[in-house]
């Protein structure tokens, strides 16, 4: 019998991905997890019925979550990705030759586990990099305990819902200001701005009562059905985010050039033009 999986996120619309083959489906100790093969988008994760990570378009958010914040800010030793289980931050993190730790907190070691089961290909070695720390706690007590400081905070997240939902608070931004190094930058998944407009709103105005400089940018993911997904960016350097194409380009060749599918230089810098919808909820009126 033919088996569909229902992503249940937006109040008036439904997306249904069929899985013509399931390798998970249950609870872990946190959330609602399951894990299925399907013809156009490959192996794909849902946490809670939402769409996290598939095969076929992971390489997307996965590069502009970590290159861009880490391009813009080009002297990072030491990185922190809050959530992230799926290792494909990490991945892309670890191709900085730059970075000496990268610290995951990831609240369910069972994301981490049935990702490195499932796909392999997704974390990549990852996890057994030894530049890579993996703390398993709710990364709000993490940001709020530590005494480590960071030139780049990732918040790889869920959406707030169920375990996610406090790491789109002030608080927990107060707590990233506070672990972060002099002249660092902290970026957020912020959902689809056509569809969780106030998300986005909330946390840049957040943002903006925390930081010198508070803004977006943006990525198309396929399987993020509904538009773009935004990024939320915070840093006192409002320069971060103005490089030109020419300095992203010689910082990406001194890390060496690796290879990409989504990110590069000029779609780095095509990143931060908002178009006006998207504009008015990050900018005060
Ligand atoms: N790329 C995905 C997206 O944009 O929705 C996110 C991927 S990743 C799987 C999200 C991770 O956040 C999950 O592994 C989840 O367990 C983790 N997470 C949720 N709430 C958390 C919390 N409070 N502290 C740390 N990790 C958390």
């Amino acid at each position: 019998m033919e088996r569909w999986v229902e992503e249940t996120l937006h109040r008036g619309f439904r997306v249904r991905l069929k899985a013509d083959r399931v390798l998970f489906d249950s609870e872990t100790e946190h959330q609602r997890l399951i894990i299925f093969d399907n013809a156009d988008f490959g192996r794909v994760m849902m946490l809670d019925n939402i769409v996290q990570v598939t095969t076929a378009d992971e390489f997307v958010y996965h590069e502009m979550m970590s290159h861009v914040p880490l391009f813009a800010h080009g002297r990072a030793r030491k990185a922190l990705i809050v959530g992230g289980g799926d290792g494909g931050v990490l991945r892309e993190a670890l191709k900085h030759p730059e970075l000496e730790q990268v610290t995951l907190c990831e609240i369910d070691q069972g994301v981490i586990d049935l990702c490195r089961a499932h796909f392999p290909g997704v974390s990549a070695g990852a996890y057994d990099d030894p530049r890579a720390r993996v703390v398993i706690a709710d990364g709000t007590k993490f940001v709020a305990g530590t005494g480590d400081r960071f030139d780049v905070i990732m918040v790889d997240s869920t959406d707030p819902i169920g375990p996610g939902a406090v790491l789109f608070t002030r608080e927990f931004y107060a707590d990233c200001r506070r672990c972060l190094a002099p002249g660092g930058l902290l970026v957020t998944q912020n959902g689809l701005p056509f569809l969780q407009a106030s998300e986005l709103a909330q946390s840049v105005g957040y943002f903006r009562g925390l930081f010198g400089d508070a803004f977006a940018y943006l990525a198309t993911t396929p399987s993020y059905f509904g538009g773009p997904i935004s990024f939320g960016w915070a840093t006192d350097n409002a320069k971060l985010r103005h490089h030109k194409r020419r300095k992203i380009e010689r910082r990406y060749a001194n890390a060496g050039g690796f290879p990409t599918r989504y990110w590069r230089p000029d779609v780095h810098v095509a990143a931060f033009a908002l178009p006006n919808y998207i504009r008015e909820l990050v900018e005060p009126s």
